[in-house]
């Protein structure tokens, strides 16, 4: 490791069976001199095989993940794996915690702090450490997301681009493994500061996923979630086939078409959103409008789609600010395939 970070770890990534423990970051608030931010980490290891490294909480207002992958440190069986599986259930552990988005103790959102900097706040240390210490020995990386407290949005597998061509199509396979209804390319407008950029950067096959939202645990998203994380495990020859996995073929690739796809508030107010969830919508038609409620004699300011596709994330709190992404829509992608 080229950059030096005081975090250690009580569990031992080379060592054969099933360890569950923590990764610790010294932290010394007000009230704990000499304490430590304790984010859970469990090894399930047998034989010789690939090593995937499955993260959840990297938002810490989306449950399906967490809750999946707790799931498998109870369950999973080191006698079934093939390889080396890391699970990191929660892995900005103050955020899961309070429930939120951001991190309460720096008011870092993680997905924006990689490559991260082991001498920075909590949040940059955590994302280090991942960089640094756990990416580069891994072979693939599952980062399962859902939409968090602010949108709702239809249960998908993500493809995070990768400029090498192969790279692009091992990452493409992985995620149509995962069997998930829709698949959809996000580039995140070109976002290199997510663990997803960061692990295509490590060289890592790359999964991602948006499982429903709205702060909210949805039984259904939280199916196709424990399915999916199995279905990738044994398409990289960790765990055995499942029988039920899906045939990848028949479903639809989307992708989101840059800055079109998104519908932001014009204005302060209450956002009123004219369709459900996987309504197909065409460039020019009304989405939405933003109500003035403390002012009735005053017109609502309509907002309209930008792009062709159809409804793929929609704002789950009415109250809007000027800015606020109310509306995405995801449109068929065109790029290469496996
Ligand atoms: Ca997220």
């Amino acid at each position: 490791m080229a950059r030096k970070s005081t975090a250690f770890v009580t569990v031992d990534f080379d060592k054969p069976g099933k360890q569950s423990g923590f990764i610790h970051i010294p932290h010394s608030p007000h009230d704990d001199a000499w304490g430590t931010t304790r984010i859970p980490v469990a090894v399930i290891k047998n034989g010789e095989g690939p090593t995937a490294i499955l993260q959840g909480g990297n938002h810490g207002d989306e449950y399906e993940g967490p809750i999946v992958l707790g799931e498998m440190v109870r369950e999973l069986d080191p006698g079934a794996v093939q390889g080396r599986v890391i699970l990191l259930p929660a892995i900005n552990v103050a955020a899961v915690e309070a429930g939120r988005r951001t991190s309460p103790v720096d008011g870092l959102n993680m997905n924006r702090t990689y490559p991260g900097d082991p001498g920075g706040t909590i949040t940059q240390q955590t994302s280090a450490f991942v960089n640094d210490v756990i990416y580069p020995i891994g072979d693939a990386f599952l980062d399962l997301h859902s939409g968090g407290s602010s949108l709702d949005i239809l249960p998908s597998a993500i493809i995070e681009p990768a400029a090498d061509p192969d790279h692009h199509k091992r990452n493409a396979a992985a995620v149509l493994a995962f069997g998930a209804p829709l698949t959809v390319v996000v580039d995140n407008l070109g976002e290199r500061r997510t663990s997803t950029a960061a692990s295509v950067a490590a060289g890592l096959t790359t999964v991602g996923t948006e499982m429903g939202g709205g702060g909210t645990v949805s039984l259904e998203a939280l199916k196709i979630c424990r399915r999916g994380a199995r279905n990738v495990l044994a398409h990289l020859g960790i765990l055995e086939a499942s029988p039920n996995q899906p045939a990848a073929a028949d479903r639809p690739v989307l992708t989101i078409p840059g800055p079109p796809g998104y519908v932001f508030a014009s204005a302060n107010g209450v956002f009123e959103g004219f369709h459900p969830l996987g309504t197909e919508v065409r460039a020019g038609q009304e989405a939405g409008r933003v109500h003035h409620l403390g002012d009735p004699s005053r017109p609502p300011e309509i907002l309209h789609y930008a792009a062709d596709g159809i409804l793929y994330g929609r704002r789950q709190p009415g109250r809007v600010v000027s800015g606020n992404c109310c509306l995405v829509i995801a449109a068929p992608y065109e790029g290469q395939l496996p």
